[in-house]
């Protein structure tokens, strides 16, 4: 049975299935902006998307995944400039902060991750192209629009009411789009080619009408393009992106190519919430990976928060809920060790590939990845594997052993490892000071001191636990 997915411009679940004659299944999400370390939220889209994948390959297709790097928008230029560095340093430093946290999390690397400034002849091409057809203007500035109104099924996918004109200033997920800062003849219009500003400083590449830089839609059109062609399977993002950026790289593309279809499916996924707030900066709710790992998190568990919603609805990410994910995880530790022990397995046989991919059996699991199937139900798959951790059943060795075949697949669909050694947290030095003084002044029975000791401790998100020959410290 194939893997069944909401699509969101039909508003269908429909099955995912190789096209006649391809042998690969593309697919092009939307990727990071490169300008600061990613959060979270971005983290459960990429999530989503890395789970999705994982269980199109358990059900037996070859996926070619591409996801972008915007490595040049305002933001990007804004952070180097402020940095004084070259844009192509300042980004290439958060890159590496994003591949390193990918990696971290589990995420298996795209076959393909184009950046934006290593494409901008092929986004110059499909401008000229769009101009030639009518479909863009040149304003007197020499920065290029995309013509809306030349595009008759523009909004297809968010089903725009035609009649009401809508601005690019506010995206579907109703935030503040300040993507297009500049002039245009009609709000509904939007940049392709933004000519050079002083405030962009040196990041300015050639291009027909003058001296600028592409804008941000048409970089997924040009990447899309050239990796997976005019038409392609399926195309990812976070909700935000429903309208305008997916609006408008249906627009270019199919008004570049003249081919219609750009993507077959739309994923989209639900944006993640700290404690039922939107995140940001100064709500002071924002987490990034390094953050929950100060806290003690292992960035197991964090994946495991992070996917264990279903991606049509907003997760709600709470501290308390990756305590969860850490007990959940440990009771499937527990479980795992003695089915193993029954079938005869050891850790590192189970972790193996070839307990996945040789073999055909599901065990106790087979609801599990039927469930997974179904429009990629995960907190219902992890519902139906915790309900055969809690079967109170003798199984035969062999029983046991198709039972590890069913979850090592269903653990690599998830990207959920199992057993994984957990780093010991790096103590800061000023921690480390404030325990040794603590230690000292209680053993010279100065109470009042190590009191105020350990508050700061506390404060800083620490806590000392005092044993007869030394202490230990460990975040709070
Ligand atoms: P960006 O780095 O802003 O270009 O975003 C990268 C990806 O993260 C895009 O697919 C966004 O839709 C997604 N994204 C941004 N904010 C959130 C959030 N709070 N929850 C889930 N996904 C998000
Ligand atoms: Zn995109």
């Amino acid at each position: 049975m194939p893997v069944f997915l909401h699509d969101t411009m039909s508003r269908e679940v429909r099955p995912l299935l190789l096209k006649p004659g391809r042998s690969t299944f593309g697919m092009y999400c939307c990727g990071p902006t490169v300008y600061g370390p990613a959060h979270i939220g971005n983290f459960r889209t990429f999530l989503l998307q890395d789970v999705l994948r994982r269980t199109l390959e358990v059900d037996g297709l070859t996926v070619k995944h591409v996801r972008n790097l915007t490595d040049v928008d305002d933001k990007t230029i804004r952070g180097a400039m402020a940095a004084k560095m070259t844009l192509t340093a300042f980004t290439r430093g958060w890159t590496d902060k994003f591949h390193a946290d990918c990696a971290a999390l589990g995420l298996l690397v795209p076959q393909v991750e184009p950046s934006a400034v290593a494409h901008i002849p092929q986004q110059v091409a499909m401008i000229k192209s769009l101009v030639d057809r009518g479909h863009a203007y040149v304003a007197k500035d020499g920065s290029v629009y995309f013509k809306v109104c030349s595009c008759a099924d523009y909004g297809k996918l968010s089903r725009l009411d035609r009649t009401q004109s809508r601005t690019q200033a506010t995206n579907s997920a109703g935030e503040a789009n300040d993507a297009d800062e500049y002039d245009r003849e009609s709000a509904a219009d939007f940049a392709l080619w933004k000519s050079h500003k002083p405030e962009d400083g040196d990041n300015h590449w050639p291009s027909p009408w003058g001296e600028g830089r592409p804008g941000w839609h048409i970089e997924c059109s040009a990447m899309s393009l050239q990796h997976l062609g005019a038409t392609f399977d399926l195309h990812g993002g976070g909700v935000d992106l429903c309208f305008p950026h997916h609006e408008n790289e249906i627009a270019q593309t199919e008004c570049a190519t003249g081919v219609k279809g750009f993507a077959a499916h739309w994923f989209h996924s639900a944006h993640l919430l700290v404690d039922g707030d939107k995140m940001s900066k100064s709500k002071g709710n924002l987490y990034t990976l390094d953050d929950l790992v100060a806290k003690g998190f292992t960035p197991m568990e964090v994946r495991y928060a992070l996917i264990s919603g279903h991606y049509r609805t907003s997760l709600n990410f709470t501290l308390h809920g990756v305590e969860n994910a850490r007990s959940a995880l440990g009771k499937l530790e527990r479980w795992t060790d003695r089915l193993l022990e029954v079938a005869g397995f050891t850790r590192a046989e189970f972790a193996a590939p070839a307990v996945q991919e040789t073999q055909t059996a599901w065990g106790r699991f087979a609801p599990a990845w039927a469930i997974l199937q179904e429009d990629l139900n995960i907190p219902g798959c992890l519902g139906q594997v915790f309900t055969v951790v809690g079967e109170q059943v003798e199984v035969t060795p062999a029983q046991a052993r198709q039972d590890v075949v069913g979850l090592a697949k269903i653990l690599h669909a998830l990207g959920l490892t199992l057993f994984v050694v957990k780093a010991a947290v790096a103590i800061p030095p000023a921690v480390a000071d404030l325990g040794a003084r603590r230690w000292a002044a209680k053993q010279a029975k100065d109470f009042a001191t190590a009191d105020q000791l350990r508050k700061e401790l506390t404060a800083l998100g620490w806590a000392m636990l005092d044993r007869k020959d030394g202490y230990d410290l460990k975040p709070a």
